[in-house]
């Protein structure tokens, strides 16, 4: 689904990303933890294509493409997600508007049929009921006004909606309760096939008692540093992060 080799970024001229490697394969979910400052929301901007940040070194094969070379429209063409790529509020486009338009868009770049308002409106409700969104939310102008966890259902309504091959959520589960966590999550694991794959970022180990991942990341100082099973979270939780850099030879 997606390598990434030797990664390097920058902004400002400060180096971020120095290497980093990861690989994911269609079917599996991968967390990515890590302390904070350590380049986890860099690395996702760096995927979704943010021009802020210059890329030094490296290359990231997205199903046989070079996803570094792509804008970031044909990136989400692409079939790539980013929880935080359509959090803006948009007055006057309702949430299912701009839904179908983009996944019209989506359709016709892949060759594919547009699809039809009846199809559509069936999406929407099997979709919604997912994440628990109330079906008033999904005919709202989209994210105005909603609270942060009607923000947060509803990136992944959209998610659900635009059927992504490798989706990447930061942090989705910062400033979550307990419900609204279960309920994204669930959502998560929902769309969950062996078409797609899954990159959650995340600084507590919280949302990974939902979201079960295949695999679980070290991203600390601009590289991954540690790679284990999901046991490796619970590790991190009880033990925090200073012994992986007892284990990298850096003094607490
Ligand atoms: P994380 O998501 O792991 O907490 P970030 O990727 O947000 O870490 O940040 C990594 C490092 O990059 C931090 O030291 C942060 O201060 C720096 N950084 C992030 N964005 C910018 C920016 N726009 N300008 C300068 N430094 C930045
Ligand atoms: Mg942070
Ligand atoms: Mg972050």
């Amino acid at each position: 689904m997606i390598k990434i080799e030797n990664l390097h970024a920058s902004i400002d001229g400060k180096e971020i990303l120095k290497g980093l490697n990861l690989e994911v394969k269609a079917g599996e979910v991968h967390a990515i933890m890590g302390p904070n400052g350590a380049g986890k929301s860099t690395l996702a901007s760096v995927l979704a294509g943010r021009e802020e940040y210059e890329i030094t070194a490296g290359s990231v094969d997205f199903n046989g493409t070079d996803l570094l070379e792509l804008s970031t429209e044909d990136r989400a063409r692409e079939g790539l997600f980013l929880a935080f790529q359509y959090p803006v509020e948009i007055p006057g486009v309702s949430n299912i508007n701009f839904l179908r338009t983009a996944l019209n868009e989506i359709r016709e770049y892949r060759g594919e049929e547009a699809v039809s308002a009846k199809d559509f409106m069936a999406m929407v409700k099997e979709k919604s009921k997912l994440v628990e969104l109330d079906s008033k939310l999904a005919n709202r102008s989209v994210n105005e006004g909603f609270s942060g966890g009607e923000k947060k259902r509803n990136e992944i309504f959209q998610m659900a909606m635009l059927e992504p091959k490798l989706a990447i959520l930061d942090e989705t589960d910062s400033g979550l309760d307990i419900d609204a966590l279960r309920i994204v999550a669930g959502g998560v694991n929902a769309l969950k096939s062996d078409q797609n794959a899954t990159i959650v970022i995340t600084h507590y180990q919280r949302l990974l008692d939902y979201i079960v991942p295949d695999f679980v990341h070290v991203l600390y100082n601009g590289k991954i540093v540690k790679s284990g099973p999901k046991e490796l979270a619970l590790e991190l939780e009880e033990k925090g992060y200073d012994w992986i850099k007892a284990e990298l030879g850096e003094t607490v």
